[in-house]
């Protein structure tokens, strides 16, 4: 009787926001984030900007948030304290 292993990987994205030149990486189940798909009435709606990802580690997420070149990129301050 094998037990079947779960594996959880954590998955991170990153908002793009055009409206406040910025980007935040926040991880796949923050309650902002959604994975992806942000959340309806909030500020990570479509209409301000656009989700990148997901991505398979945080390092990855951090470089394509830099590679945005958006002026503030920064963590989610809702996920990025949650371990
Ligand atoms: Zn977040």
């Amino acid at each position: 009787m094998g037990q079947k292993l779960i594996k959880i990987l954590m998955q991170y994205f990153v908002y793009e926001n055009r409206v406040h030149d910025k980007a935040i990486i926040h991880k796949g189940d923050c309650p902002f984030c959604n994975f992806g798909n942000g959340v309806s009435d909030g500020s990570c709606s479509s209409k301000h900007g656009w989700w990148l990802g997901p991505f398979d580690s945080f390092i990855e997420a951090k470089f394509k948030a830099t590679a945005t070149k958006r002026k503030l990129v920064r963590e989610c301050l809702n996920c990025s304290r949650v371990k």
